[in-house]
């Protein structure tokens, strides 16, 4: 039997050459050959989040949590007001992050697969004043999307600093970091980027890295951007030097996913275009595929459904136990996250490398939609691998 295809959202599968570079010997944090890696990877990070020049990317051993953490730390301090663009899950754990920091919080809230209202946003963050305005890109327990532009720009407008939790979405939502002048994009190795979790990773604007500079309160030794600019900047220039030991292994096989998302074309800006319309193209596809089994999305706007994901509520007479079915039939998608509407869908990862394999696509709503025959609900599943190839032939 084949193995089973790993279609949530994150962890994702990975390329056989991510594989590779994941599985060899761990090498010495001081080795020529990681020294290259290292410092070649903080530069095409620049490339693949569409970055300036002046911009300071870090790669810290962690998972997305520590990002948002980090994030945090080093541009918010205890007294300071920040606005959360409140989408979901992993909003609120944003929200939790700057309140334990001393931090007053506004949230600006939207029912479950909705977003939050764009007026409603740029209302609160007249009314606060802000220092921080936080959002999360894509929200990986609704699938839905933020309009990170129009964010970042009111941000802007009022003088607070923006960050983006891109967990679910850097990578391969479209993301311009310095033409929308967002400050600070983060996310976790093991999502879009293409690579088992373990690393923490983000870009932090000139601005935000001022802002570093003025607190009063540094973060904690970890979290501080402090401990480990100085480190960044030495393996940049291809030197080694230490703080806390990185994870070489991964470090490697970071450069290794960042040179094959920007191996589209020998122009970066136009590689990441192609990545950006693959992600729209396949999702379309899913979502053609969706349709026409009669299935609906938990994203109450289509325009906000996410490129990464597909929340699918269950149809009538189905239950939670599909995810199960679905896993007999060989592929992993996982169940539902948003507390308030947990039970009611689950939800389908389509992001990264395995785009580059429209049959997974096929495998995936042909598992689907026989695990949903099994069930008594009704789906013509060659019709759906009908849409779905009807849209991926597109343009391909
Ligand atoms: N933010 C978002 C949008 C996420 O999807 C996740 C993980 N699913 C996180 C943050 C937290 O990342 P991690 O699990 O790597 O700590």
């Amino acid at each position: 039997m084949t193995s089973p295809l790993l279609m949530i959202p994150g962890p994702i599968e990975i390329s056989d050459g991510v594989r590779q570079a994941a599985g060899v010997a761990p090498p010495s944090h001081v080795a020529p050959g990681f020294i290259e890696d290292f410092g070649r990877a903080l530069e095409l990070m620049r490339y693949v989040w569409c970055a300036a020049a002046d911009s300071q990317p870090f790669i810290i051993a962690g998972s997305g949590t520590l990002a948002m953490e980090m994030a945090i730390y080093n541009v918010v301090e205890p007294g300071d007001a920040a606005v959360v663009v409140n989408s979901g899950y992993f909003s609120d754990r944003m929200g939790e992050m700057l309140r334990r920091r001393g931090v007053a919080v506004t949230h600006v809230r939207c029912a479950p697969g909705a977003v939050p209202d764009l007026e409603a946003v740029e209302a609160a963050i007249a009314a606060v004043g802000p220092a921080l305005v936080c959002a999360t890109h894509v929200d990986t327990s609704t699938g839905v999307r933020v309009d990170a532009a129009r964010i970042a720009a009111s941000a802007k407008a009022h003088g607070a600093l923006s960050v983006f939790d891109g967990v679910c979405a850097t990578a391969a939502e479209r993301f311009e970091m310095e033409a929308w002048g967002a400050d600070i994009y983060l996310t976790a190795s093991q999502k879009a980027v293409g690579l088992p979790a373990g690393l923490a990773l983000m870009v932090a604007s000139a601005a935000a890295m001022a802002r570093r500079a003025a607190l009063k309160t540094p973060p904690p030794m970890y979290l501080d951007w402090d401990s480990w600019t100085p480190i960044m900047r030495a393996y940049e220039a291809r030197r080694p030097s230490y703080f806390g030991t990185p994870a070489t292994t991964l470090v490697g096989a970071l450069r290794l996913g960042l040179d094959e998302i920007l191996a589209a074309d020998s122009d970066p800006a136009r590689a990441m275009e192609a990545r950006f319309a693959l992600h729209q193209r396949s999702a379309d596809a899913m979502r053609a595929a969706w349709s026409a089994m009669g299935l609906s999305l938990v994203p109450t706007d289509a325009r906000t459904a996410a490129n990464t994901l597909s929340a699918v509520r269950y149809p009538k007479g189905v239950d939670a136990t599909l995810p199960g079915l679905i896993k007999a039939r060989g592929v992993v998608v996982a169940g539902g996250l948003h507390p308030a509407i947990k039970t009611e869908y689950f939800r389908v990862g389509h992001m990264g490398h395995v785009l580059e394999r429209p049959e997974a696509l096929e495998r995936t709503v042909e598992a689907v939609g026989t695990a949903l025959n099994g069930t008594g609900f009704s789906v013509d599943v060659g019709t759906a691998k009908a849409a779905l190839w009807a849209v991926l032939g597109e343009e391909a």
